[in-house]
Protein backbone atom coordinates (compact mmCIF):
# COMPACT_ATOMS: atom_id res chain seq x y z
CA UNK A 1 0.00 0.00 0.00
CA UNK A 2 1.19 3.27 -0.61
CA UNK A 3 0.20 7.18 0.10
CA UNK A 4 0.48 9.39 -2.43
CA UNK A 5 1.17 12.78 -0.89
CA UNK A 6 0.05 16.02 -2.81
CA UNK A 7 2.64 17.77 -4.43
CA UNK A 8 2.61 20.99 -2.34
CA UNK A 9 2.03 18.50 1.27
CA UNK A 10 4.11 20.37 3.94
CA UNK A 11 7.10 18.51 5.66
CA UNK A 12 4.69 18.08 8.71
CA UNK A 13 1.70 16.66 6.91
CA UNK A 14 4.58 14.18 5.58
CA UNK A 15 5.93 13.12 9.04
CA UNK A 16 1.86 12.88 10.35
CA UNK A 17 1.50 9.89 8.06
CA UNK A 18 4.77 8.23 8.93
CA UNK A 19 3.37 8.50 12.62
CA UNK A 20 0.35 7.60 12.22
CA UNK A 21 1.28 4.31 10.53
CA UNK A 22 4.22 3.71 13.27
CA UNK A 23 1.89 3.96 16.45
CA UNK A 24 -0.28 1.52 14.38
CA UNK A 25 3.00 -0.77 14.50
CA UNK A 26 3.60 -0.62 10.34
CA UNK A 27 6.81 1.34 8.71
CA UNK A 28 6.57 3.93 6.43
CA UNK A 29 8.81 4.61 3.83
CA UNK A 30 9.58 8.51 2.48
CA UNK A 31 10.40 8.53 -1.12
CA UNK A 32 11.12 11.44 -2.43
CA UNK A 33 10.59 12.58 -6.56
CA UNK A 34 11.12 15.65 -8.31
CA UNK A 35 7.12 16.64 -8.14
CA UNK A 36 5.76 14.16 -5.44
CA UNK A 37 6.59 12.26 -2.65
CA UNK A 38 5.08 8.92 -1.77
CA UNK A 39 4.81 7.16 1.41
CA UNK A 40 5.26 2.99 1.08
CA UNK A 41 3.66 0.89 4.13
CA UNK A 42 4.67 -2.50 5.24
CA UNK A 43 2.51 -3.95 7.34
CA UNK A 44 -1.18 -5.03 8.45
CA UNK A 45 -2.74 -3.78 5.47
CA UNK A 46 -6.03 -4.79 6.71
CA UNK A 47 -4.97 -2.35 9.82
CA UNK A 48 -4.11 0.29 7.53
CA UNK A 49 -6.97 0.26 5.58
CA UNK A 50 -9.17 1.66 9.32
CA UNK A 51 -6.63 4.03 9.84
CA UNK A 52 -8.68 6.71 6.96
CA UNK A 53 -5.05 8.27 5.90
CA UNK A 54 -6.76 9.55 3.08
CA UNK A 55 -8.62 11.78 5.10
CA UNK A 56 -4.58 13.12 6.35
CA UNK A 57 -4.16 16.52 5.22
CA UNK A 58 -1.57 17.06 2.37
CA UNK A 59 -2.53 13.17 1.00
CA UNK A 60 -3.54 12.79 -2.03
CA UNK A 61 -4.31 9.34 -2.34
CA UNK A 62 -3.95 6.07 -0.48
CA UNK A 63 -3.12 2.88 -3.20
CA UNK A 64 -3.13 -0.56 -2.79
CA UNK A 65 -0.63 -1.47 -5.48
CA UNK A 66 -0.87 -5.42 -6.41
CA UNK A 67 2.58 -5.55 -7.48
CA UNK A 68 5.51 -6.68 -5.68
CA UNK A 69 7.53 -3.40 -6.40
CA UNK A 70 5.34 -0.68 -4.54
CA UNK A 71 7.60 3.24 -5.11
CA UNK A 72 8.52 2.61 -8.60
CA UNK A 73 5.33 1.12 -9.92
CA UNK A 74 2.76 2.83 -12.43
CA UNK A 75 0.08 2.40 -10.12
CA UNK A 76 1.67 4.28 -6.85
CA UNK A 77 2.20 7.60 -9.29
CA UNK A 78 0.12 6.75 -12.69
CA UNK A 79 1.93 9.71 -14.51
CA UNK A 80 5.56 8.80 -15.62
CA UNK A 81 8.14 10.43 -13.64
CA UNK A 82 11.13 13.06 -15.25
CA UNK A 83 14.26 12.90 -13.20
CA UNK A 84 16.36 15.71 -13.05
CA UNK A 85 19.98 15.19 -13.63
CA UNK A 86 21.93 18.58 -13.15
CA UNK A 87 18.96 19.97 -14.43
CA UNK A 88 18.91 18.12 -17.34
CA UNK A 89 15.21 16.29 -17.42
CA UNK A 90 15.04 12.74 -18.37
CA UNK A 91 11.18 11.77 -19.07
CA UNK A 92 8.43 11.14 -21.06
CA UNK A 93 8.65 14.58 -23.02
CA UNK A 94 12.17 14.57 -23.99
CA UNK A 95 14.67 12.09 -25.42
CA UNK A 96 18.24 12.63 -23.56
CA UNK A 97 21.48 11.79 -25.36
CA UNK A 98 24.23 10.77 -22.63
CA UNK A 99 27.63 9.87 -24.18
CA UNK A 100 31.21 9.96 -22.96
CA UNK A 101 34.46 7.13 -22.94
CA UNK A 102 33.70 4.40 -21.50
CA UNK A 103 36.58 4.94 -19.06
CA UNK A 104 38.04 8.21 -18.06
CA UNK A 105 41.68 7.48 -19.27
CA UNK A 106 43.37 10.94 -19.42
CA UNK A 107 42.17 14.68 -19.04
CA UNK A 108 43.35 15.15 -22.77
CA UNK A 109 40.89 11.53 -23.45
CA UNK A 110 37.97 12.74 -21.39
CA UNK A 111 37.63 16.18 -23.40
CA UNK A 112 38.39 15.10 -26.32
CA UNK A 113 35.37 12.50 -26.32
CA UNK A 114 33.28 15.21 -24.21
CA UNK A 115 33.91 17.70 -27.07
CA UNK A 116 32.44 14.97 -29.79
CA UNK A 117 29.50 14.06 -27.34
CA UNK A 118 28.63 17.75 -27.13
CA UNK A 119 29.10 18.02 -30.70
CA UNK A 120 26.33 15.20 -31.45
CA UNK A 121 23.88 16.88 -29.03
CA UNK A 122 24.32 15.11 -25.99
CA UNK A 123 22.94 16.64 -23.08
CA UNK A 124 25.00 14.33 -20.35
CA UNK A 125 29.02 13.54 -20.18
CA UNK A 126 29.19 9.52 -19.17
CA UNK A 127 32.76 8.41 -18.05
CA UNK A 128 34.09 5.45 -16.20
CA UNK A 129 36.54 6.39 -13.18
CA UNK A 130 35.65 3.21 -11.57
CA UNK A 131 35.54 -0.11 -13.81
CA UNK A 132 33.96 -3.36 -12.73
CA UNK A 133 35.90 -5.46 -15.42
CA UNK A 134 35.52 -9.09 -15.96
CA UNK A 135 39.67 -10.07 -16.15
CA UNK A 136 41.25 -8.52 -12.75
CA UNK A 137 44.16 -7.90 -15.10
CA UNK A 138 42.35 -5.08 -17.21
CA UNK A 139 42.19 -1.69 -16.59
CA UNK A 140 40.25 -0.93 -13.40
CA UNK A 141 39.66 2.82 -13.50
CA UNK A 142 41.49 5.99 -12.38
CA UNK A 143 39.36 6.04 -9.47
CA UNK A 144 39.27 9.76 -7.72
CA UNK A 145 41.91 10.90 -9.79
CA UNK A 146 39.14 10.06 -12.62
CA UNK A 147 36.28 11.75 -11.05
CA UNK A 148 38.04 14.90 -10.77
CA UNK A 149 39.05 15.25 -14.76
CA UNK A 150 35.45 14.52 -14.83
CA UNK A 151 34.25 17.59 -12.63
CA UNK A 152 37.19 19.45 -14.30
CA UNK A 153 36.05 18.64 -18.19
CA UNK A 154 32.55 19.55 -16.90
CA UNK A 155 33.66 22.56 -15.74
CA UNK A 156 34.83 23.38 -19.55
CA UNK A 157 32.07 22.34 -21.36
CA UNK A 158 29.07 22.65 -19.61
CA UNK A 159 28.28 18.99 -19.00
CA UNK A 160 26.77 16.97 -15.92
CA UNK A 161 28.97 14.09 -15.29
CA UNK A 162 27.08 10.20 -14.89
CA UNK A 163 29.56 7.94 -13.60
CA UNK A 164 30.00 4.60 -12.01
CA UNK A 165 29.91 3.57 -8.50
CA UNK A 166 30.70 0.41 -7.57
CA UNK A 167 31.15 0.07 -3.81
CA UNK A 168 28.69 1.03 -0.70
CA UNK A 169 31.55 2.79 1.08
CA UNK A 170 32.72 4.69 -2.02
CA UNK A 171 29.11 6.53 -2.81
CA UNK A 172 29.34 9.72 -0.50
CA UNK A 173 33.22 9.98 -2.60
CA UNK A 174 30.97 9.68 -5.87
CA UNK A 175 28.69 12.01 -5.17
CA UNK A 176 30.25 14.50 -4.17
CA UNK A 177 31.42 14.74 -7.88
CA UNK A 178 29.05 13.36 -10.08
CA UNK A 179 25.60 14.43 -11.14
CA UNK A 180 24.09 11.00 -11.63
CA UNK A 181 25.60 7.95 -10.13
CA UNK A 182 25.74 4.85 -12.12
CA UNK A 183 24.87 0.91 -10.88
CA UNK A 184 26.13 -0.65 -13.09
CA UNK A 185 25.10 -4.48 -14.72
CA UNK A 186 27.49 -6.43 -12.13
CA UNK A 187 25.92 -4.79 -9.36
CA UNK A 188 22.25 -4.64 -10.24
CA UNK A 189 21.41 -6.94 -7.02
CA UNK A 190 24.44 -5.10 -4.74
CA UNK A 191 21.33 -4.48 -1.85
CA UNK A 192 23.77 -2.40 0.06
CA UNK A 193 25.15 -0.48 -2.97
CA UNK A 194 21.11 -0.08 -3.97
CA UNK A 195 20.72 0.74 -0.19
CA UNK A 196 23.56 3.33 -0.49
CA UNK A 197 22.68 5.07 -3.51
CA UNK A 198 19.32 5.20 -2.20
CA UNK A 199 19.97 6.99 1.34
CA UNK A 200 21.72 9.65 -1.34
CA UNK A 201 20.16 12.68 -2.97
CA UNK A 202 21.74 12.43 -6.31
CA UNK A 203 20.08 10.56 -8.81
CA UNK A 204 20.77 7.22 -10.03
CA UNK A 205 21.09 5.47 -13.19
CA UNK A 206 20.09 1.53 -12.69
CA UNK A 207 21.48 -0.55 -15.53
CA UNK A 208 19.90 -4.10 -15.98
CA UNK A 209 21.25 -7.11 -14.39
CA UNK A 210 22.97 -9.57 -17.33
CA UNK A 211 20.59 -12.18 -16.12
CA UNK A 212 17.68 -9.86 -14.37
CA UNK A 213 14.25 -10.52 -14.78
CA UNK A 214 12.31 -7.19 -15.87
CA UNK A 215 10.93 -8.06 -12.01
CA UNK A 216 13.92 -8.43 -10.53
CA UNK A 217 15.12 -5.51 -12.04
CA UNK A 218 12.28 -3.15 -10.37
CA UNK A 219 12.56 -4.79 -7.21
CA UNK A 220 16.33 -3.51 -7.37
CA UNK A 221 15.06 -0.06 -8.21
CA UNK A 222 12.13 -0.73 -5.37
CA UNK A 223 15.52 -0.96 -2.88
CA UNK A 224 16.48 2.30 -4.20
CA UNK A 225 12.79 4.11 -3.56
CA UNK A 226 12.75 2.35 -0.29
CA UNK A 227 15.85 4.15 1.20
CA UNK A 228 14.18 7.74 0.16
CA UNK A 229 15.61 8.08 -3.62
CA UNK A 230 12.84 8.33 -5.82
CA UNK A 231 15.38 9.93 -8.81
CA UNK A 232 15.37 6.83 -10.80
CA UNK A 233 16.24 6.11 -14.56
CA UNK A 234 16.47 2.63 -15.69
CA UNK A 235 18.90 1.21 -18.37
CA UNK A 236 18.45 -1.41 -20.69
CA UNK A 237 21.53 -2.56 -21.54
CA UNK A 238 21.57 -5.77 -23.28
CA UNK A 239 21.02 -9.44 -21.52
CA UNK A 240 23.13 -12.47 -21.85
CA UNK A 241 21.52 -15.08 -24.01
CA UNK A 242 22.65 -17.94 -26.27
CA UNK A 243 23.40 -15.51 -29.31
CA UNK A 244 27.28 -14.99 -29.61
CA UNK A 245 27.22 -12.62 -32.44
CA UNK A 246 26.86 -9.59 -30.19
CA UNK A 247 28.26 -9.34 -26.77
CA UNK A 248 24.14 -9.19 -25.22
CA UNK A 249 20.68 -9.21 -26.75
CA UNK A 250 19.19 -5.98 -26.37
CA UNK A 251 15.83 -6.46 -24.88
CA UNK A 252 14.30 -3.86 -26.56
CA UNK A 253 10.83 -4.66 -25.48
CA UNK A 254 11.74 -4.01 -22.28
CA UNK A 255 11.04 -0.29 -22.81
CA UNK A 256 7.35 -0.27 -23.81
CA UNK A 257 7.00 -2.75 -20.90
CA UNK A 258 9.00 -0.79 -18.52
CA UNK A 259 6.78 2.21 -19.18
CA UNK A 260 3.41 -0.11 -18.65
CA UNK A 261 4.69 -1.42 -15.24
CA UNK A 262 7.17 1.58 -13.81
CA UNK A 263 6.44 5.47 -13.59
CA UNK A 264 10.66 5.45 -13.92
CA UNK A 265 12.09 7.20 -17.40
CA UNK A 266 13.61 4.15 -19.78
CA UNK A 267 16.91 4.96 -21.63
CA UNK A 268 18.98 2.29 -23.35
CA UNK A 269 22.76 1.68 -24.02
CA UNK A 270 22.94 0.05 -27.47
CA UNK A 271 26.87 0.21 -26.87
CA UNK A 272 27.47 -2.47 -24.13
CA UNK A 273 24.47 -4.20 -25.71
CA UNK A 274 25.87 -4.83 -28.77
CA UNK A 275 29.53 -4.39 -28.44
CA UNK A 276 30.61 -3.54 -31.99
CA UNK A 277 30.16 0.18 -33.39
CA UNK A 278 28.51 -0.99 -36.68
CA UNK A 279 25.43 -2.24 -34.67
CA UNK A 280 25.20 0.89 -32.56
CA UNK A 281 23.47 3.57 -34.58
CA UNK A 282 20.78 0.94 -35.70
CA UNK A 283 19.74 -0.31 -32.13
CA UNK A 284 20.42 3.45 -31.21
CA UNK A 285 17.34 3.88 -33.94
CA UNK A 286 15.45 1.16 -32.39
CA UNK A 287 15.03 2.23 -29.07
CA UNK A 288 14.23 6.07 -30.29
CA UNK A 289 11.15 4.51 -32.06
CA UNK A 290 10.23 2.21 -29.01
CA UNK A 291 10.03 5.31 -27.15
CA UNK A 292 12.85 5.05 -24.98
CA UNK A 293 13.42 8.01 -22.97
CA UNK A 294 17.10 8.58 -24.03
CA UNK A 295 20.51 6.89 -25.31
CA UNK A 296 23.67 6.48 -23.59
CA UNK A 297 26.55 5.63 -26.01
CA UNK A 298 30.37 5.36 -26.07
CA UNK A 299 32.34 7.62 -27.57
CA UNK A 300 36.18 7.96 -27.98
CA UNK A 301 38.65 10.29 -30.07
CA UNK A 302 41.14 7.13 -30.56
CA UNK A 303 38.87 3.63 -30.32
CA UNK A 304 41.70 1.76 -31.20
CA UNK A 305 44.11 3.06 -28.58
CA UNK A 306 41.46 3.08 -25.97
CA UNK A 307 42.18 1.27 -22.68
CA UNK A 308 38.23 -0.35 -22.56
CA UNK A 309 35.50 -1.60 -24.50
CA UNK A 310 36.99 0.41 -27.84
CA UNK A 311 35.14 -1.32 -30.81
CA UNK A 312 32.32 -0.30 -29.65
CA UNK A 313 33.21 3.23 -29.33
CA UNK A 314 31.33 5.64 -31.82
CA UNK A 315 33.70 8.17 -34.14
CA UNK A 316 32.81 10.87 -35.97
CA UNK A 317 31.01 10.03 -38.59
CA UNK A 318 28.79 7.43 -36.79
CA UNK A 319 28.09 10.39 -34.65
CA UNK A 320 26.41 12.52 -37.16
CA UNK A 321 24.41 9.76 -37.95
CA UNK A 322 22.90 9.38 -34.29
CA UNK A 323 22.39 12.94 -33.89
CA UNK A 324 20.36 12.55 -37.13
CA UNK A 325 18.06 9.55 -35.78
CA UNK A 326 17.96 12.31 -32.68
CA UNK A 327 16.29 14.88 -34.08
CA UNK A 328 14.06 12.60 -36.78
CA UNK A 329 12.74 9.90 -34.03
CA UNK A 330 12.44 11.31 -31.03
CA UNK A 331 9.22 13.67 -32.33
CA UNK A 332 7.88 10.49 -33.81
CA UNK A 333 7.90 9.22 -30.48
CA UNK A 334 6.11 12.19 -29.36
CA UNK A 335 9.29 13.89 -27.61
CA UNK A 336 12.03 16.78 -28.15
CA UNK A 337 15.31 16.46 -27.90
CA UNK A 338 16.77 17.35 -24.90
CA UNK A 339 19.18 20.38 -25.58
CA UNK A 340 22.33 20.32 -23.93
CA UNK A 341 23.25 23.27 -21.39
CA UNK A 342 23.90 26.38 -23.48
CA UNK A 343 27.42 27.64 -21.38
CA UNK A 344 29.80 25.99 -19.26
CA UNK A 345 28.74 26.54 -15.52
C1 LIG B 1 29.47 1.07 -18.42
O1 LIG B 1 28.44 1.69 -18.74
O2 LIG B 1 30.58 1.59 -18.41
C2 LIG B 1 29.35 -0.34 -18.04
C3 LIG B 1 30.34 -0.98 -17.41
O3 LIG B 1 28.18 -0.88 -18.40
P1 LIG B 1 27.47 -2.23 -17.91
O4 LIG B 1 27.41 -2.16 -16.42
O5 LIG B 1 26.13 -2.14 -18.58
O6 LIG B 1 28.30 -3.37 -18.43
MN1 LIG C 1 32.21 -0.29 -21.05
Amino acid sequence: MVVVMKGDAAPEEIDAVVAVVSQAGGSAFVSRGVTRTIVGLVGDIALFQTLNLGALPGVQDVIRISQPFKLVSRESHPVPSTVLVGGVPIGPETATLIAGPCAVETPEQTLAAARMAQAAGAALLRGGAYKPRTSPYAFQGLGEAGLRILADVRAEVGLPVVTEVVEAADVDLVASYADMLQVGTRNMQNFSLLQAVGSCDKPVLLKRGLNATIEEWLMAAEYVAQRGNLSIVLCERGIRTFETATRNTLDISAVPILHDLSHLPVIVDPSHAAGRRDLVVPLARAALAIGADGVIVDVHPHPENALCDGPQALVDPDLDALAEAMRTLAPLAGKRVTAASAAPR
